[in-house]
């Protein structure tokens, strides 16, 4: 059901509906199951000999219409058509998607400024089923090549790009290069720039993940996540593993998440151009000792988000000058901003690292990733800019 001859942010609006009743808008399907005529139909549904919805779990038709529609997203650029299959959240995404590809002996190689789930995911869940986590800088091609060498079992490489909070970038095109080379899946979080401004497997990805949550809901009002992938043959293996470990999402969050849709692409622009105004304005604060936004030509990443990102999305990050106390003074200071601990939405949200997401990490291993205890993360909202800067700027003074 492809729309190959529309534009992406008319793909973003336009409902892939083929509702019998003609319903304007996505209808929600709040059931659990499906009926059948006769005996007949529902063994043939269920054997697969006919086309139909059996249980919610397995599939629904609001759940199916909004994970067909994030695979045309971020399939929008290749021949072939995606698949997409919603979970319950962004970690189940993660989880089932790892479960169903991983067995026990096998390596996945990653990098260490991961979100913070993922990274207790890895360690605490995946480790007791023998996999082996190995961590590295995913830009250093030369480490790369030694530890595969070592690691026959390298089997998934995984990634974010931009990464949480200092906005890292990994090159995904030289990444992608070495992993099919050697054969190794590669697994994109896109949950930071959404398939409006990354499409990672346009430059060669396997897989790519997002906690819908954020961004592409934009409105904070449910959890779901989202396995987006192009090889029909490991769809079957991926479903399989997210009906019989029960990550499925459900119809209404999955409803929530196509109405944030329809205004992705105008969303993206103004996070986008919101957040590139207060990095500016940061960048020449006499208080503030580093801005991390990708739009600054300062920022290390700066060069490779201009080749594999279309804007520089709204997440930023910088440290005040002071020591920790003067950075919770600030936050206890805003007043429009909002202290949440999540990212993506339409107000600006302002997150601690030290004190909130990373509070778990040692300070040195803090420190050594560029988190400061001075440092503070803005999800930059769409709200008018001047309202924001008014609030930063009256909490830094
Ligand atoms: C929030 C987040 C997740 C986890 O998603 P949930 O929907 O909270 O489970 C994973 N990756 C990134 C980058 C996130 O921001």
């Amino acid at each position: 059901m492809k729309k190959r001859n529309i534009s992406f942010e008319s793909l973003c609006i336009h409902d892939i509906s083929d509702d019998k009743n003609k319903s304007h808008q996505l209808p929600i399907y709040a059931t659990s199951s499906f009926e059948f005529d006769t005996l007949k139909e529902g063994i043939d549904v269920f054997t697969g000999e006919k086309e139909g919805y059996l249980y919610s779990r397995y599939s629904n038709p609001t759940i199916n219409a909004v994970e067909n529609k994030i695979a045309c997203l971020e399939g929008y650029d290749l021949d072939v058509e995606p698949f997409g299959i919603m979970t319950s959240s962004g970690m189940a995404a993660i989880s089932t998607l790892c479960f169903a590809l991983c067995s026990s002996g096998d390596s996945i190689i990653t990098q260490e400024d991961l979100y913070g789930g993922t990274t207790q995911y890895f360690e605490k869940v995946m480790a007791k089923y023998g996999i082996n986590i190995i961590y590295t800088d995913l830009n250093d091609n030369d480490t790369l090549y030694k530890i595969i060498e070592k690691t026959p079992k390298t089997k998934l490489i995984y990634i974010e790009t931009p990464s949480n909070p200092t906005l890292t970038c990994i090159d995904l095109r030289a990444l992608s290069k070495i992993a099919q080379h050697h054969k190794i899946q590669t697994i994109v979080d896109n949950t930071f720039c959404t398939p409006y401004i990354q499409r990672p497997l346009s430059m060669g990805i396997d897989y790519v993940i997002h906690s819908t949550t954020k961004f592409i809901n934009g409105h904070g009002n449910g959890i779901s996540g989202i396995i987006v992938g192009k090889d029909k043959v490991s769809y079957e293996e991926i479903s399989r593993a997210m009906k019989l470990i029960g990550t499925n999402s459900n119809a209404h969050d999955a409803w929530f998440v196509n109405n944030g849709i329809k205004t992705l692409s105008l969303r993206m622009n103004q996070h986008s151009s919101n957040a590139m105004e207060l990095a500016t304005y940061l960048d020449a604060h006499p208080k503030v000792e580093i801005v991390n936004y990708l739009g600054l030509s300062s920022h290390n990443s700066h060069q490779l988000a201009k080749q594999q990102m279309s804007h520089f999305g709204g997440m930023l990050s910088f440290a005040i000058r002071g020591n920790i106390h003067d950075a919770s003074t600030f936050v206890d200071k805003l007043s429009f901003c909002t202290i949440a601990p999540t990212l993506g939405d339409v107000d600006t949200l302002i997150v601690h690292p030290a004190s909130m997401s990373h509070m778990n990490i040692p300070k040195e291993i803090r420190e050594r990733n560029g988190i400061p205890d001075t440092l503070l993360r803005a999800s930059v909202g769409i709200e008018n800019i001047d309202d924001i800067i008014y609030d930063i700027n009256q909490a830094l003074s």
